[in-house]
């Protein structure tokens, strides 16, 4: 077994507060014991937290533990949680009562992958147990987000500053193209680290090649959980690289009518991310679902926005149409502001939650660029209203809010966070969308399976 920290698991039931020692078991044989201190307030998602740490190149959803008979358990919830802690309490009480060792929780952690580079930060995700210090110990709160940071911050300093370069990238697969170019799933060469590539081809001067790349250096400061990590980015020969954190979810455009509980959790998260932007006096200008990604853990990002003036032209220069999620009057060619964003919220939510794009004589085909004409009944018509009766009066209001024809009468930043839609579905719970997008991309892939029978 291999050890990267090892906990004391003798101390594991010292009083007052015990500490639980969690051995996480590696597919490769080996274990990494994790103490946690206090173990009463252990959620699901701290435990896929340090797993992610364990094993940062697979995607886990949940683990399993082995019963008295070795029968193994999966553990999807806070539930489930609940009841291996309650099984595994008694038998430590038994091995006590008995005069025996007691033995770490072992848990066996689900769907991943081989680990190959395992631990590649050097990340400790173990606390000392019992050591004089016990208040430093590992509380599930913190311990995770905290060691996250740190991984993200420094795989920040390994890729950004010119370190990443075309040689750095493993190209893997094509996760999908857009107006601007490809999207490649793909992995650092050094660190195994995997990654999303955005390649876009542009026929532009060494000075704005210069310009472009200076006005992308804002995204280094962006640090929200709400927008897409930003790792780098490179021009070799006409084309630019932007290279940004993987979605294992993808965007929301491929998933369809997304239930209002769930689509409650994504929008309070989407609001946050652009709340974050326009605090940094950044306007997204390309809100719409394909901009919107989520992964397992049940995080939702905005990706795609406009920090860069000159790339936006750039390839605006390429590509003739018109974005139909625009508001009405950036159609009729009005000044963009915070209210446009805001119009594209609404539009965006309102074709997540109908399953279609809200406007039945638009059809969206290929992409989200249209021509001007048949976008004209955006201008021209009264906005659409979702159906009240199959969608809650909050989630109706919202939409109707944000979509109002005149600018000045769309909800403001604070009046979108207060607004009760997001603020009932403002709870922190990531597992409702976390096992949404897990049972869809389960779905799509049985849909795959037997297709290709
Ligand atoms: P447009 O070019 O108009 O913005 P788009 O957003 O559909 O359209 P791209 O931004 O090129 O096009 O993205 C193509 C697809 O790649 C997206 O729809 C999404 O499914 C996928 N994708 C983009 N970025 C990521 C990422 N960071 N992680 C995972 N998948 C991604
Ligand atoms: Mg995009």
């Amino acid at each position: 077994m291999l050890l990267l920290a090892v906990g004391d698991p003798a101390a594991a039931m010292e009083p007052p507060a015990p500490a639980l020692v969690i051995r996480i078991r590696i597919p490769d044989g080996g274990a990494v014991d994790w103490t946690v201190h206090p173990a009463p307030q252990l959620l699901f998602r701290d435990v896929l937290d340090v797993i992610s740490q364990v094993l940062p190149d697979a995607t886990t959803t949940a683990f399993e533990y082995e019963d008295e008979d070795g029968d193994r358990i999966t553990v999807r919830s806070d539930e489930e949680m609940k009841a291996m802690l309650s099984y595994y309490y008694t038998t430590v009480m038994e091995q006590q009562v008995n005069g025996q060792l007691v033995v770490p929780l072992q848990i066996y952690p689900r769907a991943c992958k081989p680990p190959g580079k395992r631990n590649i930060h050097g990340l400790k995700v173990n606390t000392r147990a019992g050591s004089a210090n016990n208040s430093a110990a590992a509380v599930p709160d913190s311990l995770p987000s905290n060691s996250l940071k740190k991984s993200s911050a420094e795989l920040k300093k390994i890729l950004a500053n010119g370190q990443i370069n075309e040689q750095d990238i493993r190209y893997r697969d094509i996760l999908g193209h857009g107006n601007g170019g490809t999207v490649y799933k793909a992995s650092h060469a050094l660190n195994g680290k995997i990654l999303a590539v955005k390649v876009i081809p542009l026929d532009i001067t060494l000075e704005l090649q210069k310009q472009i790349m200076s006005e992308l250096e804002i995204l280094y400061k962006c640090d929200s959980s709400y927008i897409i990590g930003f790792y780098g980015a490179f021009f070799v020969e006409n084309r630019i690289s932007i290279c940004t954190e993987f979605m294992d979810g993808g965007s929301l455009d491929v998933y369809r009518k997304i239930p209002e509980h769930v689509l409650g959790r994504i929008a309070v998260a989407v609001v946050k991310g652009l709340t974050y932007l326009w605090s940094l006096k950044i306007l997204h200008r390309d809100v719409k679902p394909s901009n919107m990604l989520v992964n397992t853990r049940g995080q939702v990002k905005l990706c795609d926005f406009g920090v860069s003036t000159q790339l936006v032209n750039s390839i605006a220069k390429t590509y003739v149409g018109t974005n139909a999620y625009m508001e009405p009057e950036r159609i009729s060619g009005e000044q963009y502001g915070i209210h446009s964003d805001v119009w594209s919220l609404g539009i965006s939510f309102m074709e997540l939650a109908l399953g279609r794009f809200p406007y039945p004589q638009i059809q969206k085909n290929q992409g989200s660029l249209m021509p001007l004409q048949l976008l004209q009944c955006i201008v021209d018509e009264e906005s659409p209203v979702l159906p009240v009766g199959e969608f809650s009066e909050p989630f109706v209001h919202f939409i109707t809010q944000c979509m109002r024809k005149q600018p000045k009468e769309r909800p403001a930043p604070e009046e979108l966070m207060g607004h009760l839609f997001i603020v009932q579905y403002n709870d922190g719970n990531t597992e409702v969308v976390s096992m949404w997008v897990c049972r869809m991309l389960e779905e799509r892939r049985s849909q795959q399976q037997q297709g290709s029978q």
